[in-house]
């Protein structure tokens, strides 16, 4: 009897371990033909100087535009694109997509926006992956300036001697580099100041609970002390309120983005909202 039970606990287990082997040979073999057939998007969303006021950034999010199912986030794919190597394809897509749109806007008044992409860490662990961040900005005399790069805290961490040496040499063509959900991962602060980085972006989840504990503001507060401290600039992500952005405020943080502003956009969306004409005299 003992081992019916547990003959059928194994069945049940293998059934469902087989299904989700087939959903993800089904979303690989979907995503080999999404890259085929250009089916990735990139949308935009703005990060505003909090002092100012100004659009100083766009930020690159990838979406999947499946022809069947329609607009599908990067949660749902992005992993299964590490897992299977095609990630360094569809990055190197991604990267120079927004470097070619991000030109295209410094034509225009848009002159003054940075552009941010995010970069799996197995794309910064590839060998090739300085020369060809060295190549875009090769191609597109003006883009270094312009370019930021946003990695995940957590994902540095892990490979964090080889992530220094290729982060410097990125760094060292004048790209920046942004500490992606910051908070979330387990930076030692040995390490924190000697990673060759410009920018700390917050985790939503610690904008979050500011406004709703004590010990949540002190917290997003003392990240901010400590970003300062180290030259760093403060960006907060997710901030969806009034409340939220008063109090970033006070603490001196330096750039907010989140649905507060705006969600992000398609290119034509983004394009048509912040690229409108000055009043001309
Ligand atoms: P992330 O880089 O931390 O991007 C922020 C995410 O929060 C985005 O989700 C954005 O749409 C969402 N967000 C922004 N403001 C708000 C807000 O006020 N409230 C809420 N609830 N959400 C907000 P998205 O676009 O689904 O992207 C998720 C993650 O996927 C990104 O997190 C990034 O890690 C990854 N990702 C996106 N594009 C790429 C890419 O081209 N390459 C790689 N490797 N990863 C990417
Ligand atoms: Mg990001
Ligand atoms: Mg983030
Ligand atoms: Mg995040």
């Amino acid at each position: 009897r003992k081992a019916k039970v547990t003959g059928d606990r194994y069945l049940l287990y293998t059934k469902a371990m087989t299904a989700s082997v087939a959903d993800k040979l089904t979303l690989e073999n979907q995503l080999r033909r999404a890259i085929e057939n250009e089916e990735f998007v990139l949308h935009y969303q703005p990060k505003i100087n909090i002092e100012s006021g100004k659009l100083v950034s766009a930020e690159a999010l990838i979406r999947w535009n499946d022809p069947l199912t329609g607009l599908v986030p990067p949660g749902c794919f992005i992993p299964v694109l590490e897992e299977t190597g095609l990630i360094h394809e569809v990055g190197r897509w991604a990267l120079h997509k927004a470097t070619e749109d991000y030109l295209r806007w410094r034509a225009t008044n848009l002159s003054a926006v940075r552009i941010a992409v995010n970069v799996s860490p197995l794309q910064l662990r590839h060998r090739d992956f300085v020369n060809e961040i060295g190549q875009v900005i090769g191609i597109n005399t003006h883009a270094a300036a312009g370019l930021e790069l946003e990695i995940t805290e957590s994902l540095i961490m892990e490979d964090v001697m080889h992530s220094i040496v290729s982060l410097k040499a990125i760094r060292a063509m004048g790209v920046g580099i942004a500490i992606d959900d910051f908070g979330t991962g387990f930076s030692s602060l040995s390490y924190l100041s000697r990673l060759p980085v410009d920018t700390l972006k917050i985790d939503r989840s610690f904008v979050l609970d500011m406004t709703v504990s004590q010990e949540g503001l002190a917290l997003v507060s003392t990240i901010i002390t400590l970003a300062h401290a180290l030259k760093l600039k403060v960006v907060a992500e997710g901030v969806e309120t009034e409340e939220q952005l008063r109090l970033l405020r006070i603490l001196n943080c330096n750039e907010m983005q989140g649905f507060l502003f705006s969600k992000p956009l398609p290119s034509e969306s983004f394009e048509t909202r912040f690229l409108a004409s000055p009043p001309a005299g």
